[in-house]
C-alpha cells in the first residue's frame, strides 16, 4: 500500500466545483491583486477567528516580519523564540536587524520551556514569538504572564495551528497579534504562497495592512516605506471555498491521531505525541519520537511505500545560518537530543482507517525487528 505525507489530490478532488468556480471567479472579475475577493475572506477569517482584523498577506513568513516591524523592533533589539521551528520564525527577527534568542522545548510538548524564558530576558528584548507547533498550543497564558511582567509584546507564530484551542480560546489571539500560513500543505492551504496576521488592535492593524502594500493607506498616499506582500485574489478565493471546512478537516485530523496512538501506546521505543490536558491539538503533523533508529526506521517505512519527514532535522540553533553564534548542544538539550529523534507520520483528514493501520502495523514489525537484531 502507498501512504503519500500529504495528500492534496484527493481534497482537491472532493472540492473540485467550488474551487474552480472560485478561481473561475476571480478571472472572470480581473480581482488578482487585493479587491473583494481579498476582502470577503479577510472579513470570513476575522468572524470565524473571533478577532477584530484579518490582514491578508503574501506569506507566512511576511505576516511574522510585517508584525515585528509595525511593533518598531529593529537593530539593536533582542526577541524570544523557540528553538524547534521552521527558520521563519528566527529569520524574520534577524531581517528586522533585530537578535532571536533562542529558548529550549518542552520535553512533552515540543513547545517553548516556558520556565526558560526569564532567563533571556535582557534590557534590550522587546517581544517573544511562541510557535504552536505540530498544531498544538504552547503554554500560552504562562508566556503571556512572563510578558506582561516584563513589558513584552507576544507575537504567536500560528502557521500550523488553524483554530486549536488553549483553555477554550483560539490560538493567535492571546498576544498582540497571531500570524498564519496558508501554504499549500498547512491545514488551511491555498493554492499558493497566502498568509494572514489577526489582530484586536486597531492601530497594529492599520499599520501592517498599509505597510504590506507599500506604506500606503490609500493609493498614492505612502506615509512611510512599506514592502510588497498583498494576498492574491485567486489564493483569497481558494481560502474563502476551504474555510467552511476546517473544522472537520481538523476533526478528522484528531480521529486519525487518536487512532495512531491507540495503535502506538504499547510499542516500544515509540513515543506517540500527548495532548497538553486543558488545549486541542490540530494536528498540522503527528510526530512520535523513537528512542534508537529513528533513520533505520525511516528507511523501513519508506521500503513499505509509507513517506514521512522530519520537522525539523535540525534545531534552529545548530542550523548553519547561526553558526556564528557558536551555539552548543548543552544550551538546548531537549532540541538537541529529539533532532535525531522526532519523525512525521503521514496526517491529513482524507486518511482511512486502513492507511492508519498499515503505517501503525509497520512500525509495529520494524521494532520487533530492530531490537531482536540488537539482542542479538
Ligand atoms: C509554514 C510556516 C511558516 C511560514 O509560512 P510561509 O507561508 O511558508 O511563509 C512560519 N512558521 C511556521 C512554524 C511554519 O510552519
Amino acid at each position: 500500500m502507498n501512504v503519500p505525507f500529504v495528500d492534496l489530490e484527493t481534497q482537491y478532488d472532493r472540492l473540485r466545483p467550488e474551487i474552480d468556480d472560485a478561481i473561475q471567479c476571480v478571472i472572470d472579475d480581473t480581482a488578482f491583486v487585493r479587491g473583494p475577493y481579498v476582502s470577503d475572506f479577510e472579513e470570513e477569517y476575522a468572524d470565524a477567528y473571533g478577532v477584530d482584523h484579518c490582514i491578508g498577506v503574501a506569506n507566512g513568513t511576511d505576516a511574522i516580519y510585517i508584525v515585528l516591524r509595525m511593533l518598531g523592533i529593529g537593530p539593536g533589539d533582542e526577541v524570544i523564540t523557540v528553538a524547534n521551528s521552521w527558520i521563519s520564525t528566527s529569520e524574520t527577527i534577524g531581517q528586522t536587524g533585530a537578535k532571536p534568542v533562542f529558548v529550549d522545548i518542552e520535553p512533552d510538548y515540543y513547545n517553548i520551556a516556558v520556565d526558560q524564558i526569564a532567563e533571556k530576558i535582557t534590557e534590550d528584548t522587546k517581544a517573544i514569538i511562541p510557535v504552536h507547533l505540530f498544531g498544538q498550543a504552547a503554554e500560552i497564558d504562562a508566556v503571556m504572564e512572563i510578558a506582561s511582567a516584563h513589558d513584552l509584546y507576544v507575537i504567536e507564530d500560528t502557521a500550523q495551528a488553524h483554530f486549536a484551542e488553549y483553555d477554550g480560546q483560539h490560538v493567535g489571539t492571546f498576544g498582540i497579534a497571531g500570524t498564519f500560513s496558508f501554504y499549500p500543505g498547512k491545514n488551511l492551504g491555498a493554492y499558493g504562497d497566502a498568509g494572514a496576521i489577526v489582530t484586536n488592535h486597531d492601530e497594529l492593524a492599520r499599520r501592517c495592512r498599509m505597510f504590506s502594500d507599500h506604506g500606503a493607506s490609500e493609493k498614492h498616499d505612502h506615509e512611510i516605506e512599506g514592502i510588497n506582500s498583498r494576498l492574491d485574489g485567486i489564493q483569497a478565493a481558494v481560502l474563502s471555498a476551504k474555510l467552511p471546512h476546517i473544522l472537520e478537516w481538523n476533526r478528522r485530523r484528531n480521529e486519525n491521531a487518536r487512532q495512531y496512538t491507540e495503535l502506538l501506546r504499547d510499542v516500544p521505543g515509540i513515543t506517540p505525541p500527548p495532548v497538553r490536558p486543558n488545549a486541542s491539538h490540530v494536528f498540522h503533523l503527528y510526530v512520535i519520537r523513537v528512542d534508537e533508529g529513528r533513520d533505520d526506521l525511516q528507511d523501513f517505512l519508506e521500503n513499505r511505500g509509507i513517506s514521512t519527514s522530519i520537522h525539523y532535522p535540525k534545531a534552529l540553533p545548530f542550523l548553519k545560518a547561526y553558526e556564528h553564534r557558536n551555539h552548543k548542544p548543552s544550551e538546548f538539550p531537549v532540541a538537541h537530543d529529539y533532532q535525531d529523534r522526532i519523525l512525521s507520520l503521514p496526517m491529513y483528514p482524507e486518511m482511512n482507517e486502513e492507511m492508519i493501520k498499515y503505517v501503525a502495523s509497520s512500525i509495529r514489525k520494524w521494532t520487533e525487528q530492530f531490537y531482536t537484531k540488537e539482542r542479538r
